[in-house]
């Protein structure tokens, strides 16, 4: 293997959702390939027909794309290694299954399936490990069952399934990446089914002639397919392959460090999605589950660049990480913050121009949408939402009249006297030149001085009819932004309504 091109790959079943345990694992295939010059590919794991849904690849490719997740080889995106769809495989599993047989590393098995749930109970009352009780393990192979039987049950055209011999007394050793050496005795592995009834191959056979195929230097994927390590090197061994190298990842666990469920909160990447967490904050969250940059290291935002400079197996620990959305919140703000305003920008417009044919338009659409005036919103209110959608539905009141104003603000600080004192200050901005922060503060405070009132007792309702609600940003710069014409608008408008009990 030494020198040879590293190549990884995320071999995902389609059954409908990217799963964040899945997002992570083929982040760090992704992140370990791109750090080594490497290639990474998908492989679609669809030998059970049974889970598989329609579209689901797709989605899983355009949801690791989002994710800046790019393979170099997939079923979207061809290779020298293709199919990469298992399903369009089978005649190159049926070869390799054939050669087994041959080779006495595998054998038909005719035991229905009442047969073999019998034998289980049976074995469990015993306190016995659930394992295939070989009925069909020919004599030659060591069984009881004649090969004339088993001619006879082939020539029937009886269903069966192929099972690998596994050998007995041996025992099989790797050294996995993450968690060093570990060895497994043959006597706890079953005779696994290698070929199921319906002419698909098993999980484990599939993934390991595709495995050896398509040439992956490296196995990154999660713990919970530690158990299946002796059957896949007892294949490489039938076969006289060389074992690429693995590294089994952490589990994800739930806040209460139970595994992570579905039942404690959302599971699926596009969950998140939906939400409105961005592809950034997502990557830098999954890639901190199990794996840091080291001792000493505060850093905890990186972006995908930083991180394939950063990342190696070495440093994916083995304990179960932590699923901690609070982190994952912290995490989009830390972006919504430091975020270039462009790129805002660019990202809030169609939300904003999709609300707008929806809502009543009270300000020019050009002017609304326009990227200065954008950029002036998410400079006013980025310090303040969770969500890039948050600058177009929390901060609404920078692009549509308020439809209704807050109830207990309105209680609290309008009083008899508002009505008559906003209007008056009305016309002290309608005579303004200036509509800046700075003039409409002074004006405001020139205003009130010389009636030996607080600027308060106008700021307040000022925002309530400008925005509706009795927070928000500065209020002279949302003056400001929103200008001069709606703020005006707005007043009239406000005092009316509130007059009418609004
Ligand atoms: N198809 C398996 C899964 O859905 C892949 C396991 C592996 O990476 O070998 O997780």
């Amino acid at each position: 293997m030494a020198g040879q091109r590293v190549r990884t790959r995320f071999a995902p079943s389609p059954t409908g959702y990217l799963h964040v345990g899945g997002l992570r694992t083929a982040l760090y295939n992704y992140l370990f390939a791109k750090r080594m010059n490497g290639d990474f590919v998908i492989r679609i794991e669809d030998t059970d027909q049974s889970r598989k849904v329609e579209d689901a690849e797709k989605n899983l490719i355009g949801t690791l794309e989002w994710a800046g997740i790019i393979p170099d080889e997939s079923p979207v995106h061809g290779g020298n290694y293709g199919p990469y769809v298992q399903s369009q495989r089978l005649s190159i599993y049926r070869d390799y299954c054939n050669q087994l047989l041959e080779d006495k590393n595998a054998y038909y098995c005719f035991s229905t399936s009442e047969e073999l749930e019998e034998n289980r109970q049976l074995q469990l009352k015993q306190g016995l490990q659930p394992k295939y009780n070989r009925k069909w393990l020919p004599e030659d192979m060591g069984g009881s069952m004649p090969e004339s039987e088993i001619r006879k049950k082939l020539d029937e055209g009886a269903p069966y399934v192929v099972r690998m011999k596994v050998p007995d007394y041996v025992s099989v050793w790797f050294e996995d990446i993450i968690r060093g050496p570990i060895e497994f005795d043959s006597s706890t592995i079953d005779d696994q089914v290698l070929m199921k009834s319906d002419g698909f191959p098993t999980y484990h056979f599939a993934s390991v002639i595709d495995d050896h195929l398509m040439e992956f230097t490296h196995i990154i994927r999660g713990e919970e397919w530690l158990p299946s390590m002796p059957k896949h090197l007892l294949l490489y061994e039938f076969f006289g392959w060389e074992p690429p190298k693995f590294a089994h990842l952490p589990l994800l666990l739930n806040p209460d460090r139970s595994k992570l469920s579905k039942r404690q909160g959302d599971v699926a990447v596009e969950d998140y999605m939906r939400k409105g967490f961005s592809n950034d904050a997502i990557v830098n969250f999954v890639a901190l589950l199990g794996w840091n940059e080291g001792e000493g290291s505060e850093q905890e935002v990186f972006s995908m660049n930083e991180l394939i400079q950063k990342f190696s197996l070495e440093r994916v620990g083995r304990a179960g990480a932590v699923f901690n959305v609070e982190k994952l919140t912290w995490l989009e703000k830390q972006y919504i913050k430091s975020r270039p305003v462009e790129k805002i920008v660019s990202n809030i417009k169609p939300l904003l121009l999709e609300e707008l044919k929806q809502r009543p338009v009270e300000m020019p659409v050009d002017r609304i949408s326009s990227d200065a005036y954008l950029g002036k919103v998410v400079d006013l209110m980025r310090e303040r939402v969770n969500f890039e959608n948050e600058f177009v539905t929390f901060s609404s009141y920078f692009f549509f009249e308020p439809d209704s104003y807050e109830q207990e603000a309105v209680q609290k600080r309008w009083t008899p006297e508002t009505p008559g004192l906003i209007s008056e200050f009305a016309t002290v901005l309608e005579a303004a030149d200036d509509f800046t922060a700075e003039a409409i503060e002074s004006a405001l405070k020139a205003f009130v001085a010389p009636k030996g009132l607080k600027p308060a007792v106008l700021i307040h309702p000022l925002r309530i009819v400008t925005s509706g609600v009795s927070f928000g940003p500065s209020l002279y710069h949302m003056l400001e932004v929103l200008g001069k014409e709606t703020v005006l608008r707005r007043i009239a408008r406000g005092v009316e309504r509130i007059g009418q009990g609004a």
